[in-house]
């Protein structure tokens, strides 16, 4: 098992590429925290801890954290949790992500700052504090998740793109501030994931956009996990600041 007595914090785990991501640690070994948007309803805290069932049924801690992650204090409480649940931190995989989608003309300042907030805001929300945390013992690993959207832009996500890219710039320069800390910071770039996300998008649409993958389907959200995987592992010990792309070959 690559991740034998490793603590892992996943950001927007109850479905999706975040719960995939949750349950393969797992399965290598993590215990895994699972982070939720706390919803009033509890749908999302079901599926978070259903998520946990599954970890604890591997015979891992699972702990279930809900915190909106575009907000700092929510976000620092809830590394603190986990960290004092588990005794430290070793991975944090910041996943958590929103679209807004609408050409500038119709985006509103509101889904701009939502999309920003989410998506990148909560990368530093929940950095800061496992950084710190990570510094002080001199190991860790952070796996920012960004988006092919980052590399190649897209009508009606300039929200999206720009906190997308600001992900990867905030991966290369964390990576540059913590590698004499034996800390590594990357990002994973995925291209067209079949998900919650992307189901509801125009059939037609998606029809365009499988013909231009050149491995011809889309991928899953284990295939984004795997490479999750692998960089919070020490298998990727001398890698930091890189952006993985996972994609089908959509953008090269
Ligand atoms: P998804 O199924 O919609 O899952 C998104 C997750 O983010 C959900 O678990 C959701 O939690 C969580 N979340 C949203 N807002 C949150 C908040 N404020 N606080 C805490 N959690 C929040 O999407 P996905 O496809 O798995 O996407 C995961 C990541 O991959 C995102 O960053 C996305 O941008 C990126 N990505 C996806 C694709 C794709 O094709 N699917 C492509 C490129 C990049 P709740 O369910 O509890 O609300």
């Amino acid at each position: 098992m690559r991740l034998a007595g490793k603590r892992a914090l996943v950001t927007g785990a109850s479905q999706g590429i975040g719960r995939a991501t949750a349950l393969m640690l797992a399965r290598e070994g993590a215990d895994v925290a699972i982070n939720h948007y706390p919803d009033k309803a509890g749908t999302h805290r079901r599926n978070a801890e259903s998520v946990a069932a599954e970890i604890e049924g591997m015979g891992r801690r699972a702990l279930v954290v809900g915190a909106d992650v575009a907000l700092e204090e929510p976000s620092n409480r809830m590394v603190e949790e986990a960290i004092q649940a588990f005794g430290s931190l070793d991975i944090l995989v910041n996943n958590a992500g929103i679209l807004r989608d609408a050409t500038l003309r119709n985006l509103t300042r509101e889904h701009w700052d939502e999309v920003l907030d989410v998506n990148l805001g909560s990368m530093f929300n929940c950095s800061k504090p496992a950084a710190i945390h990570m510094r002080e013992r001199e190991k860790g690993s952070i796996v920012n998740i960004a988006s092919v959207i980052a590399l190649m832009g897209n009508i009606g996500q300039t929200n999206y793109a720009a906190a997308k890219a600001g992900a990867i710039g905030f991966t290369k320069s964390l990576a540059r501030e913590l590698a004499r800390y034996h800390v590594r910071v990357n990002a994973v770039a995925p291209g067209f994931m079949d998900t919650d996300m992307t189901r509801a998008i125009d059939p037609e649409i998606k029809e365009h956009v499988r013909q231009q993958i050149p491995l011809g389907h889309f991928g899953t959200a284990d295939d984004v996990a795997a490479a999750i995987l692998f960089l919070a592992s020490d298998d990727a010990r001398y890698i930091t600041g890189e952006v993985l792309s996972v994609n089908g070959g959509w953008y090269m």
